[in-house]
């Protein structure tokens, strides 16, 4: 926990602090752990009780109890994050804005998808990063829309990002991920039973027996390591999710110029500190170059699988997506082209 607030805070006030992205107070960060801490116990408190309760109750079928006990928790938070936990941190207003707020309902009811509200939210006192998203299980939405994105995205640009998160939900990409985390954790349970129930944990870290505690703690590190295999698959999916996303989008709003002089925008709003893995750096920065061929390609009225006239973009956009630029795979901080932490995100139920 140390750990983690000394690396909350060295990000905040010393990375975002340095490339101009901080507008935190430190007060109001102390407000943010304290609440933050008192969340998560109560939370986390509820999820381990009520999984040691069942443990104890069903010794032989507890894996199936607690897979089910975990599944309806998460859908349940899911629920109500965006009325219960999110007002505790963020203030929601009214957009206040007529125009936007039709266009926006105009273009998610061509989706098929009704909008119930549209709420700005208070991020610029955090910081200068932008986002979108809409929360709600069903047909009917609710949209939030960072304060920070209204400042620096055009109309067009905004209406494009939330048709690249419609497209995230009419493509099922929300849906395909709940139900793959669920037979994940499925899978992890039936494993942590049998490991458990043979006995073979102690071993693994040279003792002879160890109690039930001492067995969860070696999941867990099993389960780290697990996580180290998965998530490169997991980003490879996430970013074919992103391209079938933003297909979408052009097709819907008939804007292509719009989502990719939002996504350029986003990516140098939303930077990411990158650690080397599997050649982050050059998968995200590909993927920003490639939408914005897609669009401009899509625009042209041409072929997505054809050349496409590198000149020509980069004459209309900033050079700093252009693609050649950023073939490298490399990490690290670089301010004027970053990686986007993903055109918003859509939490109905949330995901990105
Ligand atoms: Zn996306």
């Amino acid at each position: 926990m140390l750990w983690h607030l000394t690396f909350n805070l060295y990000h905040q006030f010393v990375v975002e602090e340095r490339f101009g992205f901080n507008t935190m107070t430190w007060r109001l960060w102390l407000s943010d752990q304290i609440k933050g801490l008192l969340v998560s116990a109560l939370l986390f408190g509820l999820l381990l009780s009520g999984a040691l309760w069942l443990v104890q109750a069903a010794p032989h079928s507890w894996w199936l109890w607690v897979w089910g006990f975990f599944a309806l928790f998460s859908l349940f938070l899911m629920y109500i994050s965006p009325y219960l936990i999110e007002p505790l941190f963020f203030k929601f207003e009214p957009l206040g804005q007529p125009e936007l707020e039709e266009r926006i309902t105009r273009i998610m009811e061509k989706a098929g998808l009704k909008v119930s509200r549209v709420f700005q939210v208070d991020a610029s006192r955090r910081s200068r990063h932008s986002n979108a998203y809409f929360t709600g299980i069903g047909r009917v939405k609710r949209i939030v829309l960072f304060d920070t994105l209204l400042e620096q995205l055009t109309a067009d640009e905004i209406v494009a990002v939330l048709a690249h998160e419609v497209g995230h939900w009419k493509k099922r990409h929300v849906f395909k991920r709940l139900v793959t985390v669920q037979l994940l954790s499925l899978g992890f349970l039936v494993a942590s039973w049998w490991l458990i129930n043979s006995g073979v944990l102690p071993g693994l870290i040279g003792l002879e027996e160890g109690s039930f505690f001492a067995q969860v703690m070696i999941l867990s590190l099993l389960a780290s390591l697990a996580g180290f295999v998965v998530s490169p698959i997991w980003s490879a999916l996430s970013r074919r999710d992103e391209y079938q996303a933003d297909h979408f989008a052009c097709d819907l709003t008939a804007d292509a110029e719009a989502l990719a002089s939002a996504l350029v925008k986003l990516s140098r709003d939303n930077p990411a500190i990158l650690i080397m893995t599997f050649c982050t750096a050059y998968g995200v920065r590909r993927r920003v170059a490639d939408r914005a061929e897609c669009a401009w390609a899509r625009h042209r009225g041409a072929d997505d699988s054809g050349p496409v006239d590198h000149d020509q973009l980069s004459s209309r956009h900033p050079a700093s997506w252009r693609p050649g630029n950023n073939d490298r795979c490399s990490a690290g901080y670089r301010p004027g082209f970053q990686p986007a932490r993903g055109a918003g995100r859509t939490v109905a139920p949330s995901l990105e």
